[in-house]
């Protein structure tokens, strides 16, 4: 429950940071203009920062929506100013209006495929052909197009509400429903919720006026929410097992350094795995690794469990002693070896459609046990890696005792 909760806040984070930006642009009294200065130059040195993070640990995605809004602030900010250039802020407006949700949609879509790669140098291709057609459509004055992005296309009159145009606004609705929609599919990425964030974000300065200084607490929150997307997605990368979800070795390496005085550890392996991969292949051992981790996701008694690598998962019991969690660890190991696995005809699994597999003719069910090793921090093992290995030596225990058990 507590780490549900701790979930749930750390994904909203972006939302808050929104919340918290609204709330400073309603309460920015007048600044000098050293202090304007240094705003409007917020959102590029952020756009900078972030540029370089999504470079350095290759996510793509961040990296073009940030360069899309570095290229939107500047166009409204800039272009109108430049002697000469001769193009409409209103087009511009009518233009940011539409690019932005689309090209969050768009690049939302796009599998990572890193920066620096042939599929990085196509999408650059594709902003900067967006860029040059956009420009040139200003530059020509060719108000049929530009009428067209202010073109109402269903009977609903929105100009009393907003000034963002009816296509654009479909363009935002659409965009958010698509972001809401991965989301719900892809629970686990933070990269949604920035989008979305980022998306609201927009959507608010747009909507509320031409003042420079709101477009620069917006676009430099959005830069904001945009690296933390990346550093988010880059920790849990690093401390979550990418197969079964579960918390990594360094994150129990982290966890058993704030074990106190009193734990215990359990040692899980799963019994004659070897012989599961032969028989039914690597991928629905996969499958069935997927499945023990999901069981274990829900130890009770306390405990937390982590992939410690291969088939062998360890679980820590901060302030409980090995009576404690026995009857815990009993009934994890009960379940286990009850849960079913449905194999799919021709030796390809899916464990998550069950449906599906009912519906399959040839379906099999397979079953596998764990074999449970445990102890805990006594006069004899007074660190944490003594007691994990006394946990190891009761596993062991266990696996000569016939395997399907908890050993001490
Ligand atoms: P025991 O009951 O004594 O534990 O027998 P075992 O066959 O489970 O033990 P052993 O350590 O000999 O084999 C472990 C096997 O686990 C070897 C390897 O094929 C399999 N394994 C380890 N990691 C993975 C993985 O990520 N995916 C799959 N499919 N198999 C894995
Ligand atoms: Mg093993
Ligand atoms: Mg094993």
């Amino acid at each position: 429950m507590r780490t549900t909760i701790t979930a749930f806040f750390s994904r909203a984070i972006p939302l808050f940071l929104i919340a918290a930006a609204y709330f400073l642009s309603t309460r920015t009294n007048a600044m000098s203009d050293s202090q304007l200065a240094a705003a409007s130059l917020s959102p590029y040195v952020i756009f900078g920062v972030g540029a370089i993070l999504s470079w350095k640990f290759n996510r793509s995605r961040e990296f073009y929506i940030l360069i899309i809004l570095a290229v939107c602030l500047a166009s409204t900010t800039y272009l109108p100013e430049i002697p000469g250039m001769a193009v409409r802020k209103e087009d511009i407006y009518s233009i940011i209006c539409l690019v932005i949700p689309l090209n969050i949609a768009l690049f939302s879509f796009f599998k990572e495929r890193g920066i620096i790669s042939l599929w990085g140098s196509l999408r650059i291709a594709l902003i900067l052909a967006e860029c040059l057609f956009l420009f040139w459509q200003m530059k020509s004055g060719d108000s049929k197009w530009l009428n067209l992005l202010n073109t109402d296309v269903v009977p609903v009159n929105l100009h009393a509400v907003t000034p963002i145009p009816q296509l654009s606004v479909i363009a935002f609705v659409v965009t958010l429903a698509i972001l809401l929609v991965r989301l719900i599919v892809y629970r686990s990425s933070s990269q949604e919720i920035s989008f979305i964030s980022v998306l609201l974000a927009m959507f608010y300065v747009l909507d509320q006026s031409s003042s420079p200084l709101l477009y620069s607490i917006f676009f430099a929150v959005s830069g904001v929410v945009l690296i933390l997307s990346i550093i988010q997605d880059s920790y849990s990368m690093a401390f979550s097992d990418e197969l079964t979800g579960l918390p990594s070795r360094r994150a129990l390496k982290q966890d058993m350094m704030k074990l106190g005085f009193n734990y215990t550890i359990a040692m899980l392996d799963i019994d004659f795995f070897k012989k599961f991969n032969d028989t039914y292949g690597h991928d629905t051992g996969d499958e069935v690794l997927k499945l023990v981790a999901s069981t274990l996701q829900d130890v009770t008694g306390g405990g937390r469990a982590f992939r410690y690598g291969g088939e062998e998962f360890t679980i820590l019991f901060p302030g409980k002693n090995i009576n404690d969690v026995l009857p815990h660890l009993e009934e994890l190991r009960d379940k286990i070896s009850k849960r079913a696995f449905n194999l799919r005809a021709k030796g390809r699994s899916k464990s998550k459609s069950k449906k599906r597999s009912a519906s399959t003719k040839a379906t099999k069910q397979i079953y596998i046990t764990v074999s449970i090793g445990v102890s805990q921090k006594n006069e004899k093992y007074k660190t944490t890696e003594s007691v994990m290995k006394s946990a190891d030596t009761a596993l062991y225990r266990a696996k000569k005792k016939g395997r399907n058990c908890v050993s001490k």
